[in-house]
């Protein structure tokens, strides 16, 4: 399929263009309709597949604008800071269509620059775990407005402890949310820890 039978937006089309994507890739090609559909997604895909574009332009398509301070309304959790920066720059390609405003919140940069960021209001949050459950902890990060939450590298996650951080971030958003997932190996460490809070997942293998 080419990039404009899977259902995007011609906004979102611009930004795929502006990237430089001409074909997608095969997860790309799986999981943007199913995205699109508002389904919950398990996805196994390892970094190198396009896997970043696989949910942003979906997720992004047809997201809302917060009001005022609120938001976040979509949600991606990552491992590292690098990934973090890897997928803002992505999210900012297509938020020049989209307008959606984009913080990212990592560990190792001070705190003051992303609580104001959170406080005036931000449609899209890529964050770290440690960093997000310091920032909701002291009341900074709310996460009731999600509406998509993205969990990136789960695995890689659950290898780097991440597990009681994942739970804590998962349960402050809302139970109505459409929750996807990408890990490299989706094993029985990945369904029974936060595979099991997705509902009805589509499953993508590539
Ligand atoms: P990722 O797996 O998301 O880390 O992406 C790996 C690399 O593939 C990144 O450098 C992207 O810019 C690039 N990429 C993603 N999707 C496409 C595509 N459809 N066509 C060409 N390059 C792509």
């Amino acid at each position: 399929a080419e990039f404009n039978e899977l259902g995007l937006s011609p906004e979102v089309l611009d930004a795929v263009a502006r990237l430089g994507y001409e074909m997608p890739t095969p997860v790309q090609e799986q999981a943007i309709p199913l995205v699109l559909e508002g389904r919950d997604l398990i996805a196994a895909a390892k970094t190198g597949t396009g896997k970043t574009a696989a949910f942003s332009l979906p997720a992004l398509d047809g997201l809302g604008h917060a009001k005022g301070g609120q938001g976040p309304l979509m949600l991606v959790v990552t491992p590292t800071r690098e990934l973090a920066q890897q997928i803002g720059e992505v999210c900012a390609a297509v938020a020049v269509s989209t307008h959606h405003r984009i913080a990212t919140v990592v560990g190792g940069l001070s705190y003051e620059p992303q609580i104001q960021k959170l406080k005036h209001g931000i449609d899209v949050l890529i964050a770290t775990p440690g960093r997000l459950v310091d920032l909701m902890d002291q009341g900074a990060a709310r996460l009731g407005d999600v509406e998509v939450l993205v969990l990136d590298e789960a695995d890689r996650m659950l290898d780097m402890g991440f597990l009681p951080s994942m739970r804590k971030i998962i349960g402050a958003t809302p139970a109505s949310r459409q929750t996807l997932l990408f890990s490299a190996t989706i094993d029985r460490s990945i369904m029974g820890s936060v595979g099991k809070l997705l509902h009805d997942p589509a499953m993508v293998e590539i």
